[in-house]
C-alpha cells in the first residue's frame, strides 16, 4: 500500500554561524498512512519542527525525499505544488503569529478559500459559517479580529483556516503548548474529533508525552536530528527499547503520586550535544547510561524489535540476535 506521506532518508543542513554545517535532520524515514496519527517526540532542538517544516517545503532537504501519494514533492511546481500545499496543512504552536492581525476571522477564511479557488459568492459565505461551527466558534466570531480572541479561540481559527483547504494531512507543531492548561484539553478534543470526522492524518509534534500518547497511533522518537525508536503508542510507553526513550518516559511526571514515588527514574544526564558536532557511533552515547565499547565507534542499525517497533540501539540488535540464536 502506498503511504499517504513518506519521508525517505531526509536530511536538512544549514550553514552554522560559527562555520561548518549544522545537521538539523539526519537521514529520517517516516511513513504516514491516510487517517493515521503519528506522534513525534524528543527534546527541544532535536529537529522535530525542522523535519515538519521541510515536509511543507519551508526548508529544502539536503538529501532524501518526501513522497505524497507516491509523488516526489521536491519535483512539484506550479499547480501541483499549490495542490500539495492545500492537502498538507500546518498548525503552528503560536496561533497569534500565524494569523493576520488586521484580518477578521471572516477575512482570514475567505482569503484561504479564495487563494485555494474553493467556493464563491454565497457558497463561500456559507462555507465560512460552516467552518467556524466545525471548530466550535460562534457565528459572531466571524467579524472579530485575532486580538479580541483568546489563545484557544485563535487556535480554533487557525484550525478552521487549515480545514478550509480540505487537507488530508495536518502537521500539528505543538498546537496546544502555548495555551493555558485549562484550554489544552478542549483543543485536543477538537483535533481528535476532526481527525475522526474527516479521516485526517496528523503528524503531531509534542513535548507532553501523555498528551501525544493519547492522540497518536504510533510515535517516533527523535534525538539530535535522527529517529532512534518508533512503535505503536502504547507499546512505546509499556516496552520502550531505546535507552533515550526510556529516559524521556521516566522523566515525565505522572498524576499518580504513588507511582511517581516508587517508579525507577532513568535520568538524562548532560545537555543535548550541538547539531554541529554530532557524536561518533551512536549519537546518544555521551549521555547513555548503558553505553558500552561498541557505542562510540559504530552507528546502530535499524533493528526490528517486534512487528511495527523499530529501535536504533546496539543492545536491541544484540538481544534480537541472542533471542534468534536461542530459538534456532
Ligand atoms: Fe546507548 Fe549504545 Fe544503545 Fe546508543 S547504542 S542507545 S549508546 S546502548
Amino acid at each position: 500500500m502506498t503511504a499517504l506521506l513518506a519521508v525517505e532518508g531526509l536530511s536538512v543542513t544549514f550553514p552554522s554561524p560559527h562555520g561548518g554545517k549544522l545537521t538539523a535532520v539526519d537521514g529520517v524515514d517516516l511513513l504516514l498512512q491516510a487517517g493515521e496519527v503519528v506522534g513525534l517526540i524528543g527534546e527541544s532542538g532535536c529537529g522535530k519542527s525542522t523535519l515538519a517544516r521541510t515536509i511543507v517545503r519551508l526548508h529544502q532537504p539536503s538529501a532524501g525525499r518526501i513522497l505524497f501519494e507516491g509523488q516526489d514533492v521536491g519535483a512539484l511546481g506550479g499547480r501541483d505544488l499549490r495542490a500539495y500545499r492545500k492537502r498538507v496543512q500546518y498548525i503552528f504552536q503560536d496561533p497569534y503569529s500565524s494569523l493576520n492581525p488586521r484580518y477578521s476571522v471572516r477575512q482570514t477564511l475567505v482569503e484561504a478559500l479564495t487563494v485555494a479557488g474553493l467556493h464563491r459568492g454565497a457558497a463561500q459565505v456559507s462555507r465560512t459559517e460552516e467552518l467556524v461551527g466545525l471548530v466550535g466558534l460562534p457565528l459572531s466570531s466571524l467579524d472579530t479580529l485575532p486580538s479580541a480572541l483568546s489563545g484557544g479561540q485563535r487556535q480554533r481559527v487557525a484550525i478552521a483556516r487549515a480545514l478550509a483547504l480540505e487537507p488530508r494531512v495536518l502537521i500539528c507543531d505543538e498546537p496546544v503548548s502555548a495555551l493555558d492548561v485549562s484550554i489544552r484539553a478542549q483543543i485536543m478534543n477538537l483535533l481528535l474529533q476532526l481527525q475522526r470526522d474527516f479521516n485526517l492524518a496528523y503528524l503531531f509534534i509534542g513535548h507532553d508525552l501523555p498528551l501525544v500518547r493519547r492522540i497518536a497511533d504510533r510515535i517516533a522518537v527523535m534525538y539530535l536530528g535522527a529517529v532512534v525508536e518508533e512503535a505503536p503508542s502504547d507499546r512505546l510507553f509499556e516496552a520502550a527499547s531505546h535507552p533515550y526513550t526510556r529516559a524521556l518516559i521516566a522523566a515525565t511526571p505522572t498524576a499518580d503520586p504513588e507511582l511517581e514515588r516508587t517508579r525507577s527514574r532513568v535520568l538524562l544526564s548532560g545537555e543535548l550535544p550541538r547539531a554541529t558536532d554530532i557524536p561518533s557511533g551512536c549519537r546518544f552515547h555521551p549521555r547513555c547510561p548503558e553505553a558500552f565499547e561498541r557505542c562510540p565507534v559504530e552507528i546502530p542499525k535499524r533493528t526490528l524489535v517486534e512487528q511495527g517497533h523499530v529501535s536504533y540501539c546496539h543492545l536491541s540488535e544484540e538481544s534480537r540476535v541472542e533471542g534468534g540464536l536461542r530459538v534456532g
